[in-house]
């Protein structure tokens, strides 16, 4: 009897494709394993076998594998079970989940050699410089720590997820150690989660001198060889008992999965952007644990609003840490009320005198100072005083970024750079001024203040490799520079005894972006900046500078009140019908032609408006509304938390096949970001 075989190729197309099995590929062609597949006319794909059967297709001619590239299979039937979740539950084909699941030489028709030489030496460039240290890092806990590490173990007794919110500095990190050996000593093996930009040297060092060659790591800026050797490696008799890793290794292969950490899980970077599959990895990890039969600890300075809503409701357990290692104080905070300053007409540029002075003193003790702002480039955008205007990019209808090192017009959406206009086009006005400050006038500005002061900036620009980033890092760390100027970037998880002076330059930008989730952000962003200031020796001093001094949001950041943020959140949650009262959903259309675009958004509009009612917000232009030549709509679905996710998913399916078979409909894309950040 023909057998077929259900194919999962790297497209966001169908889930999968069915293709004949020649009786020479009969033994070899299994669930899991790759296989060269044509597709449409001339091309041909790298495909995953799903499932093998006897039911022959009917309607169409039927292609028949080229080639099966394993022998044993590469994805597992715990992968496929995850790889299935995320496409339903992230409303994508199993396709995309392949792509962001494999890494590129997985996906190459060349067949790699099941991990070469090469693969290997390029993981161990990262591991033999520690392998001397091993088992050396490893310390007891005092007795706060240990008494959390007890309360997570019992907490794990009754629930799958537990929160450890801990305040910065109280050894969070000791706790998993702990955790991860715990768990190694019993056969398990433990995946920790970090965000990109948290996933430094420091922490792979510390994790290194305590579990050296068990450990492997997994980061996105690694090489695909090497990334294709941790993968290889955990399909291998002998894989990594822990895996330090960014968001993807979620997709990695593990056998004995006892625990997942998600650390920083407050972090807005854990949820994938573009292209889909559009995975948050906190909710990934969750339930990946879940079908491993793993627990998953979440920690955090500062919670997510959901995850410590579920922790208050006992859908999580929930272990707090207020004490920070040998009790050193949290820093004060001061704030600042620039507004009132500058109608004064005391600021000096974009300091104020109290930030002025405390610079002077740290700089006067052999002390260290960051400076933190929540841009980048010389100035955020150019504007036209007399008439307005503000140069965009053509493409991405985003506002251009001034670089004033290269005189240029940078769009950070597709990284087009632009020249720039001799005189205003609208009204020719010969002079366009800068509107706001960016890391590289704030060095300018405190070299005229402290003409001695070493500066170092760390923003995209400066850092935008990781070996650049480390460099920052390290050179910072060994004071080759008094002051480190930087964005977002300084708030993750550095630990720099030397500093005495955290400065934010404007805390207001963060608080009026458009977006619900802004004055959560901000108050993680101001407690994880803080939480950098005095973190051994002495208390720390934080200079807040905002035009909105009497906020809500300031005042629970200065008093270190993280309840009073979330009650005075969720209360504007649950009023404006937001997480995690609401789930939302975002659904994109996409096509080249403006008009078509808009009319089809408003039929989208329509047909979901007659199944969701009022829950239906748009169509509307997002904050990008024209990406690559495309033109893009967004509507936004506002769902209760008690709907079936099942149910809402196939009603938005059957919605969109509705449109979909107008031909006027011709060329249209429709993607959806479930629990969009
Ligand atoms: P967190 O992860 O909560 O920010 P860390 O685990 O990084 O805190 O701890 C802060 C600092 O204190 C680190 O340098 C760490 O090595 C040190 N530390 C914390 N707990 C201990 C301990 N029990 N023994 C020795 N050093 C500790
Ligand atoms: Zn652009
Ligand atoms: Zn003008």
């Amino acid at each position: 009897m023909m057998r077929y075989a259900d194919v999962i190729v790297p497209l966001p197309l169908h889930d999968s494709y069915t293709y004949s099995i020649p009786s020479a590929l009969e033994s070899s062609v299994r669930k899991g394993c790759r296989v060269l597949v044509p597709f449409g006319k001339s091309k041909s794909y790298v495909g995953i076998v799903h499932t093998v059967h006897t039911k022959e297709p009917q309607g169409y001619e039927v292609k028949s594998i080229k080639e099966c590239l394993d022998t044993l299979p590469v994805v597992t039937d715990t992968q496929f079970r995850f790889w299935k979740w995320i496409a339903q539950y992230y409303a994508c084909p199993l396709g995309d989940v392949m792509n962001a699941a494999l890494p590129a030489r997985l996906k190459a028709d060349k067949p790699t050699k099941p991990s070469s030489k090469k693969d290997s030496a390029a993981t161990n460039l990262d591991t033999h410089i520690y392998e001397e240290s091993t088992g050396g890092g490893f310390h007891a806990l005092n007795k706060p720590q240990q008494q959390a590490f007890d309360a997570i173990c019992q907490s794990f007794i009754t629930k799958d997820v537990t929160l450890l919110h801990g305040i910065t500095s109280s050894g969070k990190t000791e706790i998993y150690i702990h955790l991860i050996r715990q768990a190694l000593s019993e056969g398990k093996q433990v995946l920790y989660l970090l965000p990109e930009i948290a996933l430094t040297t420091q922490i792979t060092e510390r994790l290194r001198s305590v579990f050296g060659e068990q450990m492997g790591v997994f980061h996105s800026k690694f090489s695909d060889a090497a990334r294709v050797a941790v993968y290889r490696k955990q399909l291998s008799d002998e894989p990594y008992q822990l895996v330090l890793g960014v968001r993807s290794s979620v997709f990695l292969p593990f056998c004995q999965l006892g625990l997942v950490i998600v650390d920083e899980e407050h972090e807005v970077s854990y949820k994938q952007q573009d292209p889909a599959p559009r995975y948050h990895a906190r909710s990934a990890a969750i339930m990946l644990a879940h079908q491993c039969g793993a627990k998953t600890l979440l920690g955090t300075a500062t919670p997510s609003l959901e995850s410590f809503q579920l922790a208050h409701t006992g859908r999580y357990g929930y272990v707090s840490l207020t004490t920070r290692y040998l009790d050193c104080q949290l820093p004060e905070i001061e704030v600042v009320d620039i507004k009132r300053l500058k109608f004064q007409k005391q600021m000096k540029g974009i300091f104020s005198p109290v930030l002025i002075e405390s610079i002077g003193n740290a700089l006067a003790h052999g002390e260290q100072v960051i400076l933190f702002l929540n841009r980048r480039g010389y100035a955020n955008f150019l504007m036209c005083k007399t008439c307005g205007w503000v140069p965009r990019c053509p493409h991405c209808d985003v506002s251009l970024t001034y670089h004033k090192k290269t005189n240029r017009l940078v769009c950070h959406y597709c990284g087009q750079a632009y020249m720039l206009p001799p005189s205003c086009p609208s009204c020719g006005e010969p002079r366009l001024s800068d509107v706001g400050i960016g890391t590289e006038k704030v060095e300018q500005q405190i070299h005229r203040h402290f003409p001695e002061a070493t500066t170092v900036r760390m923003d995209i620009d400066t850092a935008h490799t990781r070996a650049a980033y480390e460099q920052i890092i390290t050179d910072f760390s060994h004071h080759q520079y008094d002051i480190l100027i930087g964005t977002q970037m300084v708030t993750k998880g550095l630990d720099f005894d030397n500093v005495s002076v955290v400065g934010i330059l404007d805390a207001d930008t963060m608080l009026h972006l458009p977006d619900f989730r802004s004055a959560e952000r901000t108050y993680h962003v101001l407690a994880q900046v803080a939480g950098r200031a005095g973190r051994r020796n002495h208390r720390g001093l934080v200079v807040l500078q905002t035009r909105s001094a009497d906020s809500d949001i300031i005042a629970h950041v200065v008093h270190n009140d993280y309840e009073s943020m979330f009650r005075t959140q969720m209360e504007e949650r649950r009023q404006f019908h937001y997480p995690p009262f609401y789930r939302l959903i975002n659904i994109y259309l996409r096509h080249n032609d403006y008009s078509r675009t808009e009319q089809l958004a408003h039929e989208l509009g329509d047909l979901l408006r007659q199944t969701f009612g009022d829950r239906v917000l748009g169509p509307d232009r997002p904050a990008v509304a024209r990406v690559r030549s495309m033109y893009v709509r967004k509507l936004m679905l506002k769902i209760e938390k008690q709907a079936s996710a099942n149910k809402v998913r196939s009603l938005l399916f059957d919605i969109q096949a509705r449109l979909l078979q107008q031909p006027s409909a011709h060329g249209v894309q429709i993607y959806y970001d479930v629990d969009p950040m």
